[in-house]
């Protein structure tokens, strides 16, 4: 996602850099270039042009002409309008003060409602929300069954009609699930509704009356980043149709260009939430406009990374290892611990691409795959409890047993082998260097 757009702005951006003053003539062409990149990216016609006023407004003016950084300071201009024309301010969901929240979810079948639904329900659940999954979509086969799936999969209890009994009417079933929260104590009701392959009247009537229902504290409208412009028409049309409070973009692993994340916002009016990316139920964040502009820009998502290593680290963990890294100590049982807490960040391409100046370095991080870390894995776990805690003793018998046991050839565990005692003494002098290590841990 974005990868053209993102290295085209940068090229546009890398330009200026050189320049000391800036002349008007170099201003047009950089928003020319700015214009194209954009519309190349399936960036809605309206987006497009108010970006480009607006940057060519402030580039122009004083702030540049009288900056020390011409250059730098267009840089950050383009920056926070992008910030702008994202949504500016993170906005956090809404939930009600006196529960159950109820959060609706509307959009067109397959943007990614369902599975939505479970991402939400789990990401609640593990801020200590107790959700109830409701699963209004009565029309497609086997939606109430999915809704399940994803709640048995995200740990939450879902909310459906009973087969045979009777109860074919969304709206009903909608009003209940209100009544059920209430009673089994949930805090937060999500509403799976029915969407259809295209915008028509009656699907954006029934929403409507399963709106006026249950009064959700939220309207989240799903729609999939990689319709490109069709995304603009179709959010119209639900905006029209039932209202939302806020967008949830799907699909933002996709290879698309990226014009609906951009557009949205700005032609609707209403917030981007949250972000999807992915098919796991993990593949799931907030969004963050500042973000989101400084990962188009080139600049990296450091926030997000902090984020999910903090998510994914156990804190004591870290610090024992840390401790151990001064002293020599630190033993493969140890490193295959970092490397799992690693792994629950997410796919190692993903982690990558968030860092500063990745979108330069593509070829190479092609390189650092999945698979790689998995055999690296397979082979720590090949080992005995004993050899993992001392790594001297795995001598060459022992490195052919292993290899037979992980299916990799003697060669990969010599080069495990040798790369941790290699890292270890690097690290060891590094302590020593520093100050951390067996030092930090004896002022504690
Ligand atoms: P619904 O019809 O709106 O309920 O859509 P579903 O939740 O059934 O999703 C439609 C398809 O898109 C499914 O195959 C999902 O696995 C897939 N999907 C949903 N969200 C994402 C996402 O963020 N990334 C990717 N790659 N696939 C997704």
């Amino acid at each position: 996602m974005f990868d053209t757009l993102s290295d085209r702005l940068t090229s546009v951006l890398q330009n200026l850099r050189g320049k000391g003053k800036l002349s008007e003539a170099d201003i047009d062409a950089t928003a020319r270039e700015i214009r194209i990149a954009l519309l190349e990216a399936d960036v809605a016609l309206p987006v497009v042009r108010e970006f480009i006023k607006q940057v060519k407004d402030r580039a122009k003016g004083a702030e540049v002409s009288q900056a020390l950084n011409p250059a730098q300071q267009v840089i950050k201009i383009v920056n926070e309008e992008l910030v702008a024309i994202l949504g500016g301010e993170t906005r956090r969901i809404n939930l009600a003060k006196n529960p159950p929240s109820v959060i609706m979810l509307a959009g067109l079948q397959g943007s990614g409602k369902t599975t939505l639904a479970g991402k939400l329900a789990l990401w609640l659940r593990k801020q200590g929300h107790a959700p109830l999954l409701v699963a209004c979509d009565l029309q497609r086969p086997n939606a109430v069954t999915q809704l399940q799936v994803v709640g048995e999969r995200a740990g939450v209890t879902t909310f459906a009609p009973e087969p045979g009994n009777g109860v074919g009417d969304p709206v009903e079933v909608a009003r209940r699930s209100i009544d059920e929260a209430r009673r089994a104590q949930h805090d937060v009701v999500i509403v799976d509704t029915a969407g259809r392959l295209g915008v028509d009247e009656e699907l954006m009537r029934q929403a409507a009356d399963i709106r006026d229902a249950i009064t959700p504290d939220e309207t989240l409208f799903v729609v999939d980043a990689m319709i490109g412009q069709d995304a603009v028409t179709t959010a119209e049309a639900f905006r029209d149709g039932v209202g939302f409070s806020g967008v949830v973009l799907t699909k933002l692993d996709g290879d698309a260009r990226g014009g609906a994340a951009l557009s949205v916002r700005h032609v609707t009016g209403q917030p981007i939430l949250f972000a999807s990316n992915g098919e796991k139920l993990e593949d799931f964040d907030v969004f963050h406009p500042d973000r989101m502009a400084s990962r188009i820009l080139g600049m990296g998502d450091m926030l997000t990374l902090i984020e999910q290593a903090e998510q994914a680290f156990d804190q004591e963990k870290a610090e024992q290892a840390a401790a151990k890294l001064g002293t020599g100590e630190l033993t493969l049982e140890d490193f295959l611990e970092q490397m799992q807490a690693v792994r629950r960040m997410g796919p190692i391409g993903n982690l990558l691409g968030m860092l500063p100046g990745a979108g330069q370095m593509k070829d190479q991080l092609a390189q650092v795959d999945d698979a790689h870390l998995d055999r690296l894995q397979a082979i720590i776990r090949g080992m005995t409890p004993a050899e993992r805690a001392n790594p001297k003793m795995i001598n060459a018998s022992r490195r052919q047993r292993i290899a037979r046991g992980s299916g990799v050839t003697v060669r990969d565990v010599n080069d495990l082998v040798n790369r941790f005692f290699e890292a270890r003494k690097m690290m060891q002098q590094m302590a020593g260097r520093f100050g951390f290590g067996m030092g930090a841990s004896a002022t504690k």
